[in-house]
């Protein structure tokens, strides 16, 4: 409202002003706020150890948000591209595990966060592994493990599964590349530490190459929340609907983002923010809130700790807006019960997961505390049985007739299905 303007009724009669909030809906307007605010802290620094990396436009600000349903928000510069460093770590651990598994990956890198920087030239003693995937000696035993006959079809492989996360083909900064394959020999002295000690699957040039490489593949904030958003989905990128990996190894992958994503700030990181979250070195951020979205920043100044001082900002303060922090209790459904009426009848409704599933259980048991005798389980009203509760649906009818009573179901779903 203009500070002369005498009527403020006629004003508010005029509606919101839209240049005040032009943004079409709350997810917009919560970025959009954010990038207002949070463009002008400027403080940190952008990295220069990659010479080619410094040339960043510390102005830079970029946010993204992407849904389970594949719904993109955005502010900032989100469509500007960067090269994902650090970032693509969880990607390929991802890689790696939907190649060999969890067990024999790790087998060549842990999952302990290291309390040492992310360059840091320490093994675990005894077994040589680096401590996890997400500092460099881990992130080049995961890049080892990848298949691939030749180096160009390893890393075409990497850049395909790379773009299915991001639902479109990503391609390489080969000045980025270029720079950091002249400067990485810290790189390469990890490697062939590794590779002294028995814990690196090929040959430290080859592999620190491919790892430069993928550390130099070049997105947008925007891609980086649907990749994101991917690991938040169980595997399926939410935008093509492409199963990427299995949602065991995403469930994995999101689990050592959670401890070892933001080099020495991941305790205090999930403390206050509470998200799996990964950050590198060129100023891009990703975090999961798992089964909800996926986000992005990108920022290139860093602070003391490495991480992107505008893109933690923001996700603190999502965070905090829209209580997201993994450990708070997450909103409470439908009641999984209806009222039935009769003693001898217990009706469920909804989608059956562990929680719904106890509930009908011990329902069950209360109405089975009685002589043996008729009972009626009536799932007419339930929308989906995960395979947990549908196990243990199972084994509570079991024990319930081998203890006499008689238990009749009604209208249980054809067969198990999943939400989504
Ligand atoms: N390519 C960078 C390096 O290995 C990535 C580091 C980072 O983003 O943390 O030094």
């Amino acid at each position: 409202m203009a500070a002369a303007d005498p009527d403020p009724a006629a004003d508010s009669d005029r509606g919101p002003d839209p240049a005040a909030d032009p943004a079409p809906d709350a997810v917009t307007a919560a970025l959009a706020d954010l990038y207002r605010r949070l463009r002008t802290l400027d403080e940190g620094e952008v990295a220069a150890y990659i010479p080619e990396l410094a040339r960043a436009d510390r102005a830079g600000f970029g946010l993204a948000l992407v849904s389970m349903d594949g719904h993109r928000y955005e502010a900032g510069e989100a469509s500007e591209p960067f090269t994902l460093q650090s970032v693509s770590k969880p990607f390929v651990y991802a890689l790696a595990l939907a190649e060999l598994g969890l067990d024999e990956v790790s087998r060549w890198v842990g999952a302990e966060p290291s309390g040492e920087a992310f360059n840091a030239i320490s093994l675990e003693e005894g077994t040589g592994r680096p401590s996890n995937a997400m500092v460099n000696a881990g992130a080049i035993a995961a890049t080892a493990l990848l298949p691939g006959a030749t180096p160009a079809e390893r890393f075409e492989r990497v850049l395909a599964r790379l773009s299915a996360f991001a639902g479109r083909r990503l391609d390489v900064d080969e000045a980025v590349y270029a720079s950091e394959a002249a400067t990485g020999d810290r790189n390469r002295a990890l490697a062939y530490l590794m590779r002294g000690a028995g814990s690196l699957a090929c040959d430290p040039l080859a592999v620190t190459d491919l790892y430069f490489r993928q550390c130099a593949v070049r997105a947008t904030a925007a891609d980086l929340a649907v990749m994101a958003a991917t690991l938040g989905n169980g595997g399926v990128n939410p935008v093509t609907g492409e199963r990427v990996v299995d949602e065991p190894v995403a469930v994995q992958v999101l689990s050592v983002m959670a401890t070892c994503g933001m080099y020495d700030a991941s305790g205090e990181w999930l403390l206050r923010v509470g998200l799996p979250a990964k950050s590198g070195v060129s100023g891009g951020l990703i975090a999961v809130s798992p089964a909800r979205f996926g986000v992005a920043c990108w920022s290139p100044p860093l602070d003391a700790t490495g991480n992107p001082v505008r893109g933690a900002a923001a996700l603190r303060e999502l965070s905090e807006r829209f209580g997201l922090h993994l450990m708070r209790r997450p909103a409470r459904g439908a009641p999984t019960l209806l009222a039935a009426g009769q003693d001898a009848v217990v009706a469920a409704q909804g989608a059956l997961d562990f929680t719904a599933a106890e509930r009908v259980l011990f329902a069950l048991a209360r109405r089975a505390a009685g002589p043996a005798g008729p009972l009626l389980l009536d799932l007419s009203r339930v929308t989906a049985i995960d395979p947990v509760a549908e196990a243990m649906l199972r084994s509570a009818l079991g024990r319930l007739s081998a203890a006499g009573h008689r238990v009749t179901v009604t209208g249980a779903p054809g067969r198990p299905v999943r939400d989504g």
